[in-house]
């Protein structure tokens, strides 16, 4: 079937966990190691350095057109390129808001599948916001994205191509962040809509290749700015797609010109809570973030709203989740569509409350979400002292808990809206 075919709509709680066979995308640089690299290179009769050459144009110049590689011989080029720098997105609309400070690029892969990132300048940081999957196959009724069904799995480059273009755009200047962007109105910290599973403790300063000690001073006089933080809080579930995902975000955090040098503590996978891929992850001695989409401190209320849930429940998400931070030391974001009348009732937040301090103190915070409401839905946000009374309770027991804010609403590039249509 072509990933133009839309996916039959999935009934209510379906679960697809097997992606439809595809044709695979053609291989990429970002899908190598660099010793894979070497081999790739030499089996084209190349000398094996020039590995190294291209993956500096890639990930520490941005560059992917052979006539800009001057150091490699005109024969060389070309095919080095055509075999390891294929392009694997092109993008079909990109719309912005905030003032340019947020844009949402919807993408069209080789087969025609199509998937959408969202970049979103601060101050201080720049986090691209990514898909893992074409689609996604968990089914949350209040995700656009899981409305549409599971296309396709997405290649680790394809994953890392959304952060490179990204970066490119940054280097450019093509999104101008707003002095005052992180001052939105009753947000309590700058958590970006889809996004950040980061909390402003923890968050690096961008990656300049200079630490995070120069970020603040004189974040004005910066030359140009690059991507600090990576949330796979796009289109897909990451833990879904693996292998995939594990390599993407080692090619994000391999030093350069290896890989992009992004620190692995600005970068967050969210999931439905797939327990054993989390407890899989939390082995590879990648410290990311780890983001739980737990919606429900109850199993009946969960089974409905996070499907999974009927395979791993309440109790089994959350003890992987202490147990990813055991064995990281990165604390973990619960992430929380506030659903007016569903789920924000103040003796859930107690419920939620409980469950996580009875896992101990220190290991984890909330990050509840105003809902986004998709079209069609039958749900919206809470009223806003019905969520001030939530976060408060939490608060109340000692667990650190910020509002995300909603970059990106007026563009559906908010959190669960991405459902990317030609139109
Ligand atoms: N599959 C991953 C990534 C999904 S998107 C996961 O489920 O974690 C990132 C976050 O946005 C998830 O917590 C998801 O539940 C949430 N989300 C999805 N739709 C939303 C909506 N309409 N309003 C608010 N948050 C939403």
């Amino acid at each position: 079937m072509s990933a133009d075919t839309p996916q039959a709509r999935p009934e209510p709680g379906e679960l697809t966990f097997a992606a439809p066979r595809a044709a695979k995308p053609p291989r990429h640089l970002a899908d190598l190691s660099a010793a894979e690299r070497r081999d790739a290179v030499a089996a084209l009769g190349e000398r094996p350095f020039r590995a190294r050459q291209l993956a500096v144009h890639y990930f520490d110049r941005l560059v992917a057109d052979p006539a800009d590689m001057t150091d490699l011989p005109a024969a060389s080029r070309d095919r080095l390129v055509a075999d390891l720098l294929p392009p694997l997105l092109t993008p079909v609309r990109a719309l912005e808001c905030d003032d340019g400070a947020t844009v949402k690029t919807v993408w069209r892969l080789f087969d025609g599948a199509l998937v959408e990132s969202v970049l979103m300048r601060y101050p201080q940081r720049a986090t691209v916001c990514v898909s893992s999957q074409a689609g996604c196959g968990m089914n949350c009724p209040f995700c656009a994205t899981g409305q549409a069904g599971l296309t396709r799995n997405m290649s680790a480059a394809e994953i890392v191509e959304q952060v490179v273009a990204a970066a490119r755009s940054l280097a450019r200047g093509g999104v101008t962040g707003r002095p005052d962007a992180e001052a939105v109105p009753g947000a309590v910290s700058a958590q970006t809509l889809g996004l950040g599973g980061e909390s402003d403790d923890d968050a690096d300063g961008p990656l300049d290749g200079q630490g995070p000690g120069r970020a603040g001073a004189d974040a004005a006089q910066r030359p140009r700015a690059r991507v600090s933080n990576v949330v796979f809080m796009g289109m897909g579930e990451p833990l879904a797609n693996y292998r995939a995902v594990v390599g993407a975000v080692r090619r994000l955090t391999d030093p350069r010109p290896d890989g992009l040098g992004l620190s692995a503590r600005g970068v967050t996978v969210s999931t439905v809570g797939l327990v054993p891929a989390i407890d899989r992850l939390a082995g590879e001695g990648l410290p990311v973030t780890l983001a739980l989409s737990l919606h429900a401190p109850d199993d009946a209320l969960r089974d409905e709203l996070v499907p999974i849930n009927t395979r791993f429940t309440v109790d089994a998400a959350l003890d992987a989740a202490r147990r990813y931070f055991d064995a990281t030391g990165r604390r973990v974001s619960i992430e929380y569509a506030l659903i007016r009348d569903v789920n924000d009732h103040a003796w859930r937040a107690d419920r939620l409350g409980a469950l996580l301090t009875r896992r101990g103190r220190g290991w984890v915070h909330v990050n509840p979400i105003p809902l986004n409401p998709t079209p069609g839905s039958r749900w919206t946000a809470s009223e806003p002292r019905v969520q001030d009374t939530f976060v408060e309770r939490l608060r109340a027991r000692g667990v650190p808990t910020t509002v995300r804010d909603t970059r990106g609403r007026e563009i559906d590039g908010a959190c669960g809206q991405l459902a990317a249509t030609a139109g």
